[in-house]
């Protein structure tokens, strides 16, 4: 069996220039002349995409077969404007703040089951914890995502794919879910509930930035970035590709590992207030400061920061690399103090450098007095 890490993108940044507007118009795209699909194919290719995984759709290119990329973003690209400065990681992920309550809705051309099994996605996307993504379900008003039937995509997706998502771009989730109601499973019948569910799951993993976690078993597959911290297979990783007929079996521990990775967390991650010691020589003290080390799983390193005063510029007092991260730290502060003087200290967390050195922080103050 070939399985391979969870992945999310890299491949460049020109799907990030697109500031694509959070709701596709329900009119369909003008269709591009012909001569141009070649020079958009050509470009796609030139950015990563082989250019035998591109196909070519009226209003739109999938590559891959599930991912969509429509073709007034690449005439956007094509006619100069400028690239988003994000590192080189074209696929993107939601930034963090925007990832705390991602709206999405089911436009009028989606049926109730399918419906129905956007809410259960969502309430299974929502059930990760210890991550800052969450989703929710509205019936009306703007939303980040919007689900459509692909008849509001021009000629609609092949009869073999079951549903398109749209990657981030600027930092937003991809806006839109396309399902192809005409599907039908390999084994023939009709798409099960569970399985509605579990393509829910899979498009909106598309959409805040997962790639194919076993895009490496196909050769054709542009090139991703592997989550750390986990494996080098995952049979049970909902995000695999060719898993249409799969139903809704779970999340595997890993796709839950890799979401925290993406999308950490910072409301648990807390610095205690510091305790204050005589050190016996009289001449500092010692500060004993401890924080909350929820993140263990997930942080790359802690550093520890020290100022003197409110208007004090921050030092570096400690850094911590190895795993396990610590909780704690015993810092030495000298004397002499003049009255009572506030030191304030600062931990900060980075994560996985999936969107360039996250990190969180946390400030506690610590009053170290001459008459201690
Ligand atoms: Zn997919």
């Amino acid at each position: 069996m070939k399985f391979s890490k969870i992945k999310y993108i890299i491949i460049f940044n020109f799907i990030l220039l697109t500031a694509c507007s959070q709701n596709i118009s329900d009119s369909q795209p003008d269709k591009p002349l012909d001569s141009h699909i070649e020079q958009m194919k050509s470009f796609l290719a030139e950015n990563g995409f082989p250019e035998n995984l591109i196909k070519s759709y009226d209003s739109y290119f999938l590559i891959d077969e599930d991912i969509l990329i429509t073709k007034s973003e690449v005439k956007e690209f094509l006619s100069g404007k400028k690239k988003q400065a994000h590192g080189g990681s074209g696929w993107g992920l939601v930034d963090i703040a925007n990832s705390s309550n991602i709206t999405v809705k089911a436009h009028s051309s989606v049926p109730t089951s399918w419906k129905n099994a956007i809410e259960d996605a969502i309430d299974n996307w929502n059930s990760i914890y210890n991550t800052e993504l969450s989703f929710s379900f509205e019936t009306s008003g703007a939303t980040d995502i919007t689900v459509y039937s692909d008849i509001y995509l021009s000629g609609g997706l092949p009869y073999y794919v079951i549903a398109a998502g749209t990657p981030p771009s600027s930092g937003e989730p991809g806006n839109s879910i396309y399902i192809n109601l005409d599907y039908t499973p390999l084994g023939g019948g009709s798409v099960t509930s569970s399985s509605k569910i579990y393509n829910m799951v899979h498009e909106l993993g598309h959409n805040i930035g997962f790639r194919h976690t076993n895009w490496a078993s196909n050769p054709n597959e542009p090139s991703a970035t592997t989550i750390p911290r986990t494996p080098t297979s995952d049979s049970n990783s909902i995000m695999n590709s060719g898993t249409a007929d799969n139903n809704w079996n779970g999340f595997s521990s890993y796709d839950k590992i890799g979401t925290k990775i993406l999308y950490p967390t910072y409301a648990g991650m807390v610095m205690y207030t510091p305790v204050v010691q005589e050190n016996g020589f009289g001449a500092g003290r010692f500060v004993d400061l401890t924080w909350a080390n929820i993140h263990r799983d997930t942080a790359l390193n802690y550093k520890l920061y020290r100022k003197e005063g409110v208007s004090g510029s921050w030092e570096i007092i400690a850094t911590f690399n190895s795993s396990p991260l610590p909780g704690e730290f015993t810092d030495y502060v000298t004397a002499p103090f003049t009255g009572s003087t506030t030191y304030y200290y600062k931990i900060n967390a980075t994560f996985y450098l999936a969107r360039g050195n996250e990190s969180f922080s946390r400030v506690v103050s610590a009053n170290v007095s001459s008459s201690f």
